[in-house]
């Protein structure tokens, strides 16, 4: 019989590490565990929506993607599923005081994408969607800047 550990809380289960924080320059820690999944599925970090929820709604084809000039971010376009959620702060207030924020959540038809944010099998995975022309790709519909983990073949000459 395997014995599993109770769990305490779920909270842990939200806590992940931004590929962002460890890999950009900044003037933050490069430690583990300091981000979170938040409420309206974004990174706590650097607001990417969850890779999860990324690759579910390329799965359902109900999104669309406008591709960017960085090999690293893509927007998502609600396209006849649920509206995506963004926080943003709401108090006027400039103080350093953190509990004195406030924020507010609402819809939203786009949601910014960072490509750090995927697995391994999700890059395959996504790869493998493109290949099958299975993506939405929004103007100019292509990937004029190659996603870092994606190669191109050459372009056929006409
Ligand atoms: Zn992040």
């Amino acid at each position: 019989m395997i014995s599993v550990a109770p769990m305490q809380s779920m909270a842990h289960l939200k806590m992940q590490t931004c590929p962002r924080r460890m890999h950009d320059f900044g003037p933050w820690d490069r430690k583990p565990f300091q981000d979170e999944w938040r409420d309206d599925d974004t990174c706590s970090f650097c607001g990417s929506l969850n890779p999860v929820t990324l690759m579910r709604r390329l799965e359902a084809g109900d999104v669309a993607l406008t591709p960017t000039d960085k090999t690293y971010k893509l927007y998502v376009e609600n396209q006849g599923g649920a509206q995506f959620k963004q926080t943003y702060r709401t108090d006027h207030d400039q103080s350093g005081d953190q509990t004195k924020w406030e924020w507010t959540t609402r819809e939203v038809s786009q949601a910014k994408f960072y490509f750090q944010h995927l697995d391994e099998g999700q890059m395959a995975r996504f790869v493998e969607l493109f290949n099958q022309r299975k993506l939405k790709l929004k103007y100019p519909g292509y990937f004029y800047a190659t996603p870092y983990f994606m190669s191109l073949g050459p372009v056929p000459s006409i």
